[in-house]
């Protein structure tokens, strides 16, 4: 039975997905060989296994609970253990084990929104989209990674280093391996599938895409269920979660949505039912996952940078379709108020990254380009009236968002109008729009 809180599209899909790709031939031909590999259900998922208690920090969680156990980023008896919550959804029946991790750079805040709304009572509950007494599998849900990175409102671990370029960690090694072999040993490893949440760096904002290596089985399957309209396709950087993970034969994509220290409530949104079509994809919980307008896949992107040094007048919103040549931002100097420099776009594409931070330098990233060479007609189908890309994951309300409605009762009192009022009448009313 679909709860309240479950959103099933009210038909299905008449007509195939639209797929714009614009991957050079050869990476095609590999994405292409790996869907043949063989992606059977695994025997332990199946429904006549029992489920067992899901074991983690020593604590165990029994088949249709939800508990919240804390986790010390680092081993240490005396000092800063930094004990981070991580919320286990484990199902009644057996099934994947998937881990959700936002703020894994610390000022990286809507992986934290959208892990938190997730567990709304809209979301999670009885009857709810997420019910832990029908559910297959385990959910494992933390929302801050990186705690002293979130609480001093920076990207970095307490040394100053990237945790995402230090996986899979080493345990006598320097604080941030510490961090990430512990996180390693103790939740990626007996994961199934990992989706880790991510904004762009400070002073820019990315369109919600997802980044994945497409030619890795279990991530391209996680990537295409998410339901964005942009994947990025690519290994990741060196000692990167995704990129590590691969290697290990863990499924994991990165979301990228929004901007460091802000919150884009698109984003937000985007990423909380993309993890759930990713959920009902994986069968863990009832319905049908929902499918972009289109899908378009890239391998390369092109950064566009200021060759001036100045205050910075977007023009271009993420998600624009630039043409070559166009102008997508101006920069001018307070110093030298009379002049102003134009950037224009290398090359048509999608612009998935922009710069919010007016200051630049020579030399700055701007934006953030997806070179387009096919599908135009597909992706321009989709553009608002200013060229901007509609974005199938918030046409709907979010469901967080609605709250009981109450009724209000207005006493009717029979009054006669005021002199001077013209009561209104219903022609004058006009109907607001949706
Ligand atoms: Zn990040």
């Amino acid at each position: 039975m679909p709860g309240k809180g479950v959103r099933r599209p009210s038909k299905r899909r008449r007509s195939p997905l639209k797929v714009v790709n614009q991957i050079p031939k050869r990476r095609r031909q590999e994405i292409e060989d790996s869907g043949q590999e063989e992606t059977s259900t695994p025997e332990k998922w199946s429904r006549q296994s029992g489920q067992g208690k899901h074991k983690i920090e020593r604590r165990s969680v029994k088949p249709g609970e939800v508990r919240t156990v804390p986790f010390n980023l680092i081993d240490s008896e005396i000092g800063e253990s930094w004990p981070i919550p991580i919320t286990v959804v484990h199902g009644v029946r057996p099934g994947p084990v998937v881990t959700l991790l936002g703020a894994i750079h610390g000022n990286e805040l809507v992986g934290p929104q959208a892990l938190t709304f997730l567990q709304s009572s809209q979301i999670l509950g009885d009857q709810r989209a997420i019910d832990v007494n029908t559910m297959s599998g385990t959910l494992r849900i933390v929302p801050i990674v990186n705690l002293p990175g979130y609480r001093t409102r920076t990207r970095y671990t307490p040394d100053g280093r990237d945790l995402n370029r230090y996986f899979p960690g080493k345990s006598g090694g320097n604080t941030t391996q510490r961090i990430a072999r512990r996180i390693w040993n103790k939740i990626i490893k007996s994961s199934d599938y990992i989706i880790d949440l991510h904004s762009a760096a400070s002073g820019r904002t990315n369109l919600p895409h997802i980044r994945a290596n497409l030619a890795h089985p279990k991530s391209s399957m996680l990537a295409r269920s998410f339901g964005t309209e942009v994947l990025l396709d690519g290994l990741g950087p060196r000692g990167s979660l995704r990129r590590v993970s691969n290697e290990y034969e863990i499924g994991c994509v990165t979301f990228e949505g929004g901007g460091a220290n802000s919150i884009d409530s698109d984003a937000v949104q985007i990423a909380t039912y993309g993890i759930l079509n990713v959920l009902r994809s994986l069968r863990m919980i009832p319905g049908y996952p929902s499918s972009p307008r289109f899908r378009l896949l890239a391998s390369g992107s092109v950064w566009i940078r200021s060759d001036h040094g100045g205050l910075l007048d977007v023009l271009a919103p993420v998600g624009s379709l630039i043409e070559s040549d166009e102008v997508v931002a101006t920069v001018t100097d307070p110093e030298h108020a009379r002049q102003s420099v134009e950037i224009r776009a290398p090359s048509r594409g999608l612009l998935i990254g922009m710069a919010t931070h007016p200051f630049v330098t020579a030399g700055t990233p701007i934006g953030h380009l997806l070179p387009l060479k096919k599908g135009l007609s597909t992706i321009k189908s989709r553009l608002d009236e200013d060229d901007v890309l509609m974005l199938s994951g918030i046409l709907e309300d979010p469901i967080w968002r609605e709250e009981e409605t109450e009724d209000i009762d207005v006493q009717t009192v029979d009054v006669k109008s005021p002199d001077g009022w013209a009561s209104v009448d219903d022609s004058m009313l006009e109907e607001e729009d949706d």
